[in-house]
C-alpha cells in the first residue's frame, strides 16, 4: 500500500521540507501546517517553506515557523494540495533536489510528479487525506493539529457546503471538535472576516460583472492599479470569483487578475461544465468546479479567448 510505503520513508527520514501551491489557500497552510505540526510531534527536524501568505492564517499553529527560503538538504520533501509541480514556483528546485519525494493531493488534474503520489479527487481537501496519513504515522490529531485540518476543511468546502463533502468530512469535523477545536472562530476568520482592501476590490470586480451566453457565463476582473489603490495585500483577491458563480443561472464564472507578465484566471462552476478541462487550455488546472489558469496575451485577447473555451462547455 502506498500509504504504507510514505509512513515508511517518513518514518526513516531526519530532515523533512513541506512546500505547497503559490497563491496559498487554506487547504494548502493549513495542510502544511498540519503535516508540520505532526511530524515535530515524533521529533523530525521539519520546515515548511511558502514565500507569502495571507494574514487571515497568521493564527494558525505554526505559522510563526514558516521560512521562505532555506540552504539546508534535506532527506525528505512532501508536497501538498498541489497538483503540479509547476505550482511549487519558485520552490520547485527544493522538491527536485530531494532523494525522495512524497505527493499528497486531492486536485483532479494531476500530474503525479513524486516518488510516491497519494492523491485522492474524491476528497474535499488535502487536510481530509492528511487525516489518513496523520493516523497511520500513529500521530495523535490535537487541538493544535486539529486547528490546521479543519481550517483547510472549511476553506475548501466553503464551509462544508460544496458538493465534494461527504459523510467523513462532518465525521472528522465531529472528531475534531471533540478535541476542542474552536470551529465557530476558525469560521470567522477564515470564512467571514474580509479585510477592508479585500471588500473595496470585491466592490469594484462586481461593479464591472458582465454576463453573456443568456447570463450563463459572468465575467470580471481586477487590475494592477486596482489592488495598489485598495492597497491590497496576499489574499485579498480570493473569493471574488465566487461573486458571479453565486448569481442564479450562471454556470461558469470568470475571473481575471492583472499580474506583472499577464493575466491569472479563476474559473469556477455550478452543475456541469467542468472547468479543470477549459484550464488545460490556458496551462493550468485544479478541480471539477474550481480551477485556475494563465495567460500572457492582452486583456481583451484573454477575455474573448477564455469567453469562446467556456461557450463549449455550456449546454
Ligand atoms: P483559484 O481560482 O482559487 O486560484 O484556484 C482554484 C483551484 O485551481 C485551486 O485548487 C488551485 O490549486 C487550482 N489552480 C489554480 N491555478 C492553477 C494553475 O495554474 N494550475 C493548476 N494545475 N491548478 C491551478
Ligand atoms: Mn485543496
Amino acid at each position: 500500500m502506498i500509504l504504507d510505503d510514505i509512513s515508511k520513508e517518513i518514518k526513516q527520514a531526519n530532515s523533512i521540507v513541506i512546500l505547497t501551491h503559490v497563491e496559498p489557500d487554506g487547504d494548502a497552510i493549513g495542510s502544511s501546517l498540519a503535516m508540520y505540526n505532526g511530524l515535530k510531534k515524533i521529533g523530525k527536524d521539519v520546515d515548511v517553506i511558502i514565500q507569502s501568505f495571507s494574514k487571515a492564517f497568521e493564527f494558525l499553529p505554526g505559522a510563526g515557523q514558516i521560512k521562505n527560503e532555506s540552504n539546508k538538504m534535506y532527506d525528505l520533501a512532501i508536497a501538498l494540495d498541489c497538483g503540479d509541480i509547476k505550482r511549487l514556483s519558485g520552490f520547485k528546485e527544493y522538491f527536485e533536489n530531494t532523494k525522495c519525494k512524497i505527493e499528497i493531493d486531492h486536485h483532479e488534474m494531476n500530474s503525479m510528479f513524486a516518488d510516491y503520489n497519494f492523491v485522492n479527487p474524491t476528497a474535499p481537501a488535502c487536510c481530509q487525506i492528511l487525516i489518513y496519513v496523520l493516523k497511520t504515522l500513529g500521530i495523535e490529531i490535537d487541538k493544535t493539529i486539529g486547528t490546521c485540518l479543519l481550517t483547510g476543511i472549511i476553506t475548501d468546502t466553503g464551509g462544508f457546503k460544496y458538493s465534494g463533502v461527504t459523510a467523513e468530512t462532518f465525521e472528522f469535523a465531529a472528531e475534531l471538535l471533540s478535541k476542542g477545536v474552536n470551529v465557530s472562530d476558525i469560521y470567522k476568520r477564515v470564512l467571514q472576516t474580509q479585510t477592508k482592501a479585500k471588500f473595496e476590490l470585491s466592490k469594484r470586480a462586481m461593479s464591472r460583472l458582465e454576463f453573456f451566453s443568456n447570463e450563463k457565463i459572468a465575467f470580471t476582473y481586477i487590475t494592477k492599479k486596482d489592488e495598489e489603490e485598495v492597497k491590497s495585500s496576499n489574499g485579498d483577491h480570493e473569493g471574488i470569483v465566487e461573486i458571479g458563480r453565486d448569481i442564479e443561472n450562471v454556470e461558469i464564472s470568470i475571473f481575471l487578475r492583472e499580474t506583472d507578465d499577464g493575466y491569472k484566471i479563476s474559473l469556477r462552476s455550478n452543475e456541469y461544465a467542468n472547468v479543470s478541462d477549459i484550464c488545460l487550455m490556458f496551462n493550468g488546472g485544479g478541480h471539477i468546479r474550481a480551477a485556475g489558469g494563465f495567460s500572457s496575451l492582452p486583456f481583451e485577447e484573454t477575455k474573448n479567448r477564455i469567453i469562446e473555451e467556456c461557450k463549449k462547455h455550456l449546454k
